[in-house]
């Protein structure tokens, strides 16, 4: 079986080509178009898909050596994302299904990032997480923890209550001045510095659930407040205020974790989305593992960030249960994990 994987939901234009379960190629066009803006501007994103997605495919197929003609099914974004950019894929899609005679599958792009843990590619057989795990999905959107009790089978048990950790990333990293998106800027910075050197408040949520907001605007208060005393208060004090700050997101991040293993009693653990790159929280994970011996997951740097080979390896899985969806599908902004 061979399935084409399109993802398109924010600013990275990709595409995978998937043979017998192993990803053979998966190829993406990042967006640098929305650098200078502070964050993703939709109307540049969707234009940039335009351009994107045809080279994208094309360079897919071809280091995967098939052609269109063997392609089996179609896998595709639906949501959640920017409308604008999920309509590309979405159109792509539908179209290459429609002009192949071939079946069509929309993808929950969420479910999508703890699927990733179930790549294997050429170069590498991966381990694997068995039933069930708890998955913490944390992107640019989300902050979740899921019990996965099947390929298709999730149950949402903490979420949070307004920002996403990877907004709390990019949005800090903007008050200090930093490209988007800052997460990986902070992430390198926060190696050189002192994760003790500032203390910034910390949500009091009940239960699972996260709060994210109360922090960046702590952040924001105390960045300013220091900089009326010393204007080059961040440039001086840059590597100790990423290291701080990063490690206070991980530390809550991973307090609900702790809290969500000792409830369930799961000891499977995997970490998802673009934050599950940040070095700081993968250490985090790795030291409780030893500690709590759990057996732990991170995905590799290529399938933690937006990719399509986990759009693939999804529709893979939706394809052995023939969940097929009909032409007339539109894209989802908002879209949940059941
Ligand atoms: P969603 O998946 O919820 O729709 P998204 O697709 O925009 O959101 P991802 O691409 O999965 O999100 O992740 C992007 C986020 O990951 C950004 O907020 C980015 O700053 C963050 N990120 C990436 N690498 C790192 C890192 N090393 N440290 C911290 N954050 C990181
Ligand atoms: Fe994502």
């Amino acid at each position: 079986i061979t399935i084409l994987g399109i993802e398109s939901s924010c600013d990275d234009t990709s595409a995978s080509v998937l043979r017998d379960g192993v990803i053979y190629s998966n190829i993406t066009a990042n967006q640098d178009v929305h650098m200078d803006y502070g964050g993703v501007v939709p109307e540049l994103a969707s234009r940039a898909h335009q351009q994107n997605i045809i080279p994208v495919v094309h360079q897919a197929m071809l280091k995967a050596g098939v052609t269109a003609d063997e392609i089996d099914a179609v896998a595709f974004t639906r949501g959640p994302g920017l409308m604008g950019s999920l309509m590309v894929g979405t159109s792509f899609a539908k179209g290459f299904a429609l002009s192949k005679n071939i079946p069509l599958i929309e993808v929950n792009h969420l479910q999508a990032h703890i699927l990733a843990h179930f790549i294997d590619d050429l170069n590498s057989k991966y381990d694997h997480p068995g039933f069930p795990f708890l998955a913490l999905l944390v992107s640019g959107g989300n902050s979740q923890i899921i019990v996965v009790k099947d390929h298709l089978e999730m149950e949402v048990i903490g979420e949070t209550i307004d920002d996403a950790a990877g907004e709390a990333f990019d949005k800090c990293a903007k008050v200090m001045g930093l490209p988007y998106p800052g997460g990986p800027i902070i992430d390198r910075n926060a190696k050189l510095g002192n994760p003790l050197a500032f203390e910034f408040s910390r949500p009091r949520i009940q239960g699972l659930n996260y709060s994210f907001s109360g922090l960046k605007t702590s952040f924001l208060y105390f960045v300013r407040d220091r900089i009326k005393e010393n204007p080059n208060f961040i440039e001086e004090n840059m590597n100790d205020l990423c290291a701080s700050l990063q490690y206070t997101i991980v530390d809550v991040l991973m307090n609900k974790v702790k809290k969500a293993a000792k409830e369930t009693g799961i000891k499977q653990v995997a970490i998802a989305g673009g934050v599950s790159a940040n070095s700081g929280l993968q250490n985090a994970l790795k030291e409780a593992a030893d500690k709590f011996r759990w057996k732990v997951f991170i995905p590799q740097l290529g399938y933690s960030l937006d990719n399509a080979a986990m759009i693939a390896i999804t529709g893979y899985f939706k394809y052995l249960k023939n969940e097929f969806i009909e032409q007339d599908a539109a894209p989802f902004a908002r879209m949940t994990i059941k």
